[in-house]
């Protein structure tokens, strides 16, 4: 027989259960809300720029997630608030390795470092390990991964590329944004530190931006708590409280939310008005090069009902979006790419909308 001491709780229960308070008679069975920009001085925790309960129980369930009990998360106040933590780690001029694709915010920011000389970003496609090489022999501080990239959802095989990395002398990060821990743990493949976007699945319900990094390493843990404690945009505790509730149901939400992606792919790549489909082989996100160009694409945005033409993702409501209306970004995102983050409505729904507005559109764009 296992013992539960024998047995890691599985990632359904540590979402479920994580972060409660101590269980004594009386106690409350949901996490503190803790509004107090001060502390009680004699313990270690003397002020709420540094942490705060309410942080902690989020903090310790998203780690348990992405490691082990020894892992260590911060929540930030966004995702590019962890981003921008993450970036710190870089030396003065340092060098960062990122792909061809990734996350206009994040892009933007290294190209604006690269361009005043705080940073010197190569891009290169991290699918090309010949091409990682040759950035690495070049001088590399920092490797920059997401797998699947946004919005182009290009993948790559992060195990090997952390391995070169590492031999290299460079530290990797990844963007697991699009995978949460319940896709991919990307510690597990030796990735440094991992950066959430917490505003998009683990919260789950687009009503609260927040962030974390997450490291087994309490060198780089240390370094990322000093740049969140002195840079000071730090996370409101309502703002985390709210992501941890979120995260209760991260697994029933994910669950759906990919299974719903998979059975819409499937009947995508048969449909007259799709030049092409982007799809990782899992996870919830899609893209879609539709027939007819931008003005297609932007049909599409107007003619849907059930799903809200919006950005972000990871919500348990489906969005899209023509990715090019933002001037951040890059060219070679094609004009007609939607971006779908699919939820968790009845699929038929959903594919009734999509297929009604994608055929509208592309009558239209002949017309
Ligand atoms: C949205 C997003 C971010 C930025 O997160 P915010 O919470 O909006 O600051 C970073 N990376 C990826 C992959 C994202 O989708």
């Amino acid at each position: 027989m296992v013992s539960r001491a024998d047995r890691p709780l599985a990632p359904a229960t540590r979402l479920v259960g994580g972060g409660r308070p101590p269980r004594v008679p009386g106690a409350s069975v949901s996490p503190e809300l803790s509004l107090t920009s001060t502390f009680v001085a004699g313990a270690d925790l003397n002020y709420a720029r540094v942490g705060n309960p309410t942080w902690s129980a989020f903090e310790t369930t998203l780690a348990g997630l992405e490691g082990d009990d020894a892992t260590l998360a911060l929540a930030f106040a966004s995702g590019m608030g962890a981003i921008s933590a993450a970036l710190s780690l870089l030396p003065h001029g340092g060098r960062v390795v990122a792909p061809r694709h990734f996350y206009n915010g994040t892009s933007a920011q290294l190209d604006a470092w690269h361009d005043s000389g705080r940073a010197h970003l190569t891009r290169v496609d991290l699918a090309d390990l010949e091409a990682l090489d040759a950035a690495l022999d070049a001088g590399c501080d920092l490797v920059w991964v997401e797998s699947p990239s946004n919005p182009m959802l290009e993948t790559c095989d992060v195990a090997e590329v952390t391995r070169r990395a590492h031999a290299a002398g460079t530290i990797v990060v990844e963007d697991n944004t699009f995978n949460t821990p319940l896709g991919r743990r990307p510690l597990d493949d030796g990735v440094d530190v991992v950066v959430h976007s917490v505003t998009k699945y683990l919260a789950g319900h687009s009503d609260v931006l927040l962030g974390a990094a997450v490291t087994n390493d309490a060198g780089l843990a240390a370094r990322l708590l000093t740049a969140r404690t002195l840079g000071g945009a730090i996370p409101g505790p309502h703002e985390t409280w709210l992501a941890l509730r979120g995260m209760r149901t991260l697994h029933l939400r994910w669950e759906r939310a990919c299974a719903n992606a998979a059975t819409l792919v499937e009947r995508l790549h048969d449909h007259p008005s799709v030049a092409q489909v982007r799809y990782p082989g899992s996870g919830a996100m899609i893209a879609l090069e539709v027939v007819g160009g931008a003005d297609a694409a932007r049909a599409v945005e107007d003619l849907v009902e059930v799903w809200l033409p919006a950005t972000s993702l990871g919500g348990v409501e489906s969005m899209l979006e023509r990715r090019r209306r933002h001037a951040l970004e890059p060219s070679s995102v094609p004009e007609n790419l939607l971006r779908l983050s699919v939820g968790v409505e009845d699929v038929e729904d959903l594919w009734t909308d999509l297929d009604d507005a994608l055929r509208r559109a592309h009558a239209a764009s002949q017309g």
